[in-house]
């Protein structure tokens, strides 16, 4: 948020090419907007696993949802704003750069990116399979026994035929 507080009221301050404020260009609008549209998305995200921790319903996924959707919106959040900011995006006038460093540290710490995206992956596949259980209907799973019960009988006697050999 203060990436994006610095970054817009810079845009306003700053002006260039015909005594404009960089704020008027569409391409500079662009980057504010999606920082506003994604942090809204990345705060409702926060609220929602907060309500299901509140009902007793939170799971490990949801919180690997938070780390890693909310710490990749926030760091490129800050590059955005750095960009905003031009050359000064780099000083230490502004906190940008600060936001920006210790963000690469988030990435890391309380779980890496990567460790985040396996244990929402693995939920996902846990979740395929609980649905193929439920969908594959009874007689379908009684024709496959048909068929491959007498394959799998044949293929013993064959191999005990070759033991005996
Ligand atoms: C600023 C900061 C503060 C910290 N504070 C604390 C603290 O207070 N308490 C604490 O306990 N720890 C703390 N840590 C340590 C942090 O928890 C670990 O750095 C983090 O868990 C990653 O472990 P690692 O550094 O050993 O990296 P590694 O486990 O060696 O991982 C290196 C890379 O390999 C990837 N990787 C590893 N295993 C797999 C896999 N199975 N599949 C795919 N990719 C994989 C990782 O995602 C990562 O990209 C802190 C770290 C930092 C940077």
């Amino acid at each position: 948020m203060t990436c994006y507080d610095c970054a817009l009221q810079y845009s306003l301050l700053r002006k260039q090419f015909r005594d404009q404020p960089i704020a008027s260009h569409q391409l500079v609008q662009e980057k504010l907007t999606w920082m506003i549209n994604e942090i809204t998305k990345a705060q409702l995200l926060v609220l929602q696993v907060g309500r299901l921790k509140d009902a007793g319903k939170v799971q490990h996924q949801h919180i690997s949802m938070i780390k890693k959707n909310n710490v990749a919106m926030a760091l490129e959040c800050a590059r955005l704003a750095r960009d905003i900011l031009g050359a000064n995006g780099i000083a230490d006038d502004y906190p940008i750069m600060r936001h920006m460093m210790n963000l690469e540290s988030v990435k890391t710490y309380e779980g890496t990116d990567d460790i985040h995206t396996l244990i929402i992956g693995s939920n996902i596949f846990l979740l395929v399979q609980f649905r193929i259980k439920l969908v594959i209907p009874a007689p379908f799973i009684r024709a496959l026994g048909d068929v491959v019960n007498p394959l799998w009988a044949r293929l013993r006697v064959s191999a005990c035929a070759e033991n005996r050999d």
